[in-house]
């Protein structure tokens, strides 16, 4: 077994040999057929996360992330085996089949666990990728098949992105879903922005207007279906928001999450509107706080989401025939390259590894 792995943060990722797993318990071995590269993975290359107001950063170390780590938390690929006490809780998967694997676990027995939010447990996560190996690899092990999502005739390597960008947007739009009806302003035009955009119309949204300040990603987002496209750093990008809006703003999903980007935002809003934040771009709040309660404003955070979610994004997928966002496939071994490229900003769309 081949994997890419992270050995010290911020080094290039070592390429590694290893006898393939065997599963055991419940676990179920996986030969992995494509692995996006996340936004996320890159602050997970880094270590951590800048908070902003000359704090220091947020250390991944310090939260439990042990190296060496294969990351990749998008990964979709074929059963190979189940291991022995997983045989009679294959939920009908099979040898052969083609899945997704559900990435954002917890400890699995704590009451939010059991709840089925395991992607908020805080007695240990286990997110693979991240806390477990992930899809940086051609093959990975999954605790249980319950984190397997059959594919059904999707393609695995448009379909990856669905358990991290997919599930993430899919979640941030549920939080504003009842004023879909009017435009959403949206921030960021990559990987998530692109999935928002078609999955907003799969659920019937109006559209959103979408903010970006690399001209590219604007001209993608437009292709796309955006209703309208706004430079962020134009001195007047408030006006020009208010204006193709033609009414009150009422919701504002943030894949970025930069003091930037949340100050537009939270000023772009209507009073009682909702400010969602799900990108971790990293500073500190800019928000002068009297205005918070005066324009009665909602600031809710959004990180990824729960299992049945993926299972409904899926079933959206099939049943409204949702467009895939631009993918480049990528040989495993380009995997240092797609994470500088994308540390530069110079991707638009996806990049999937494809083992
Ligand atoms: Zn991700
Ligand atoms: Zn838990």
């Amino acid at each position: 077994m081949k994997s890419f792995q992270v050995a010290d943060f911020n080094a290039p990722l070592k390429e590694v040999d290893a006898p393939t797993p065997e599963p055991t318990g419940t676990q179920v071995l996986i030969r992995v057929k494509a692995a996006g590269v996340c936004h996320s993975d890159l602050h997970i290359w880094e270590g951590g996360y800048d908070l902003g107001h000359g704090r220091k950063p947020l250390s991944l170390k310090d939260r439990g992330v042990s190296l060496p780590r294969t990351m990749g938390h998008e990964s979709a690929g074929e059963i190979v085996a189940f291991g022995p006490d997983a045989k009679n809780e294959t939920g009908g998967l099979k040898v052969g089949d083609v899945v997704l694997v559900y990435p954002w676990l917890g400890c699995g027995k704590c009451e939010t666990c059991r709840g089925g939010d395991e992607n908020m447990c805080v007695v240990k996560p286990n997110l693979l990728g991240v806390y477990c190996d992930g899809g940086y690899a051609d093959h990975m092990t999954v605790p249980h098949p319950k984190y397997l999502l059959d594919l059904k005739g999707l393609d695995p390597v448009t379909a990856a992105p669905y358990a991290c960008s997919g599930v993430t947007t899919y979640s941030a739009i549920k939080k504003v879903e009842n004023v879909m009806h009017t435009p959403i302003v949206v921030f960021g035009a990559g990987g998530l922005g692109l999935m928002l955009l078609s999955l907003l119309k799969a659920m019937g949204g109006k559209g959103a207007i979408v903010v970006d300040i690399d001209a590219k990603k604007r001209e993608a987002a437009m292709a796309a279906g955006a209703l309208a496209a706004v430079d962020g750093k134009a001195p007047d990008a408030l006006e020009q928001l208010a204006k193709a809006a033609g009414g009150p703003i009422r919701a504002v999903i943030d894949l970025v999450g930069s003091a930037q980007t949340t100050q537009l935002g939270f000023d772009c809003l209507t009073k009682g509107g909702k400010l969602v934040i799900v990108g971790l771009f990293g500073g500190g709040a800019p928000w002068a706080l009297p205005l918070i309660p005066i324009k009665a404003i909602t600031i809710q955070g959004s990180y990824v989401g729960n299992l049945r979610e993926t299972q409904e994004l899926l079933d959206l997928v099939r049943t409204k025939n949702v467009a895939a966002i631009p993918v480049t496939p990528l040989p495993l071994a380009k995997a240092n390259e797609a994470l500088l490229d994308l540390q530069k900003g110079k991707l638009v769309g996806r990049a999937i590894l494809t083992p």
